[in-house]
């Protein structure tokens, strides 16, 4: 690699790109030489000698967006020894995959990911497409995704660009220029590195890179194939980068949630609408989430009962923080007897067996709330 020059700062307009003359540069074969002693041992990465399957990439990224190797590791042994193959999750029900996937979040994903499956079996005869605009036709993939499936199961020459990789990159570069609008500088950076050969394993190496030792604070510099190289560490202001613009957090919404207990150790549950937010999981009735929360108003959305019901209001709430904003909820509980039919579009549950239902992570803090103070 020749020296970074690409500087990027914030008035700087014109990225100058190292040129790539040869195949591998010398600190690109550090790199790959420092991936073969150190790759991490991951249940859906193969070993070496052996051919990546295209199945468990692909599960295994669409399961990792937004979360840890640690969080997805028991999601993604249950899965496959669920459903072994992209035949039997194509064959599977769209409430089992919500089920097998609550607590993981994001749950749009898991519906692609069933969609995604059941058009790979349809449209491709259950094999994964190798082609980048063939794979990112597909539901649920995009750019990341198909660069990543691409490069780590057909060894396809791209360079999937993540969180991690965009750290390294942009430490390696000293990229001065500020997020989101340095985005496709670092991506363009990072394409400038790629080998002419072992794609895949470049992508996974530097996905290993920013995982293990390039880390967003105090990295080891001293451990990395790139101490020399990299620009960021020869200034010494290595945590500096990447550089991204002040956050803004979104506006508190609130709203109010309705637990209703069956005195037969049942509890009232209902699906959320086809669209939207956590969409086609399942909760407990309640009202919209609004920035104006008026209590009474809210109250209003009290699911309707044949039996004579007497809210009362649990003390504290119940905070939850989405991607784009934070949400708080009051919680109504209320007792109801044995016999009271559950209204249009719910269904009771025994309170037993919620671990079983595809809940999302706030109506489960919800049920906890209700159940603790009950
Ligand atoms: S030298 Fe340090 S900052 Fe630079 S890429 Fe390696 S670990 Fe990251």
């Amino acid at each position: 690699m020749d020296a970074p020059c690409a500087i990027v700062g914030a008035m700087t307009v014109a990225v100058r790109l190292p040129r790539r003359k040869k195949s591998r540069t010398p600190e690109v074969a550090e790199l790959l030489a420092w991936y073969d002693r150190h790759a991490r041992a991951l249940p859906w990465r193969a070993r070496r000698g052996e051919r990546p399957d295209p199945y468990r990439v692909w599960l295994s990224e669409i399961m990792l967006q937004q979360t840890t190797v640690k969080a997805v590791a028991p999601y993604y042994a249950r899965f496959l020894s669920r459903w072994p193959t992209i035949d039997a999750l194509a064959a599977a029900s769209l409430d089992d995959v919500l089920r097998a996937w609550a607590g993981l979040g994001y749950y749009a994903r898991a519906r692609n990911l069933h969609t995604c499956a059941k058009v790979v079996v349809e449209l491709h005869d259950g094999q994964f497409p190798s082609d980048m605009a063939a794979l990112r036709a597909l539901p649920g993939i995009g750019d990341y995704t198909a660069a990543a499936v691409a490069a780590i199961a057909f060894n396809v020459p791209t360079v999937p660009v993540d969180g991690n990789v965009e750290r390294v990159v942009s430490r390696l570069f000293a990229v001065e220029k500020e997020f989101p609008a340095a985005k496709p500088v670092i991506k363009q950076l990072a394409a400038s590195l790629l080998p002419s050969d072992r794609a895949g394993d470049f992508a996974q190496a530097l996905m290993d890179l920013g995982a293990t030792i390039c880390s967003p604070k105090r990295p080891a510099c001293a451990l990395c194939p790139w101490p020399d190289a990299c620009l960021a560490n020869a200034r010494g202001n290595q945590e500096m980068f990447p550089r991204k613009a002040p956050k803004r957090e979104g506006q508190l919404r609130c709203g109010a949630a309705f637990v209703v207990f069956r005195s037969d150790a049942r509890v009232l549950l209902r699906r959320r609408p086809d669209k939207g937010l956590l969409a086609s999981m399942m909760e407990v009735p309640g009202s919209e989430w609004t920035h104006d929360f008026d209590q009474s108003r809210a109250q209003r959305s009290a699911p309707r009962l044949r039996a004579k019901v007497q809210w009362q209001r649990l003390r504290g709430t119940v905070r939850h923080v989405f991607t784009h904003f934070p949400l708080e909820l009051v919680v109504f509980a209320a007792q109801v007897p044995r016999a009271t039919t559950a209204p249009k579009g719910a269904r009771w549950v025994k309170i037993d067996e919620l671990r079983d239902e595809a809940l999302p992570n706030l109506m489960r803090k919800v049920l906890a709330h209700a159940l603790d103070r009950r």
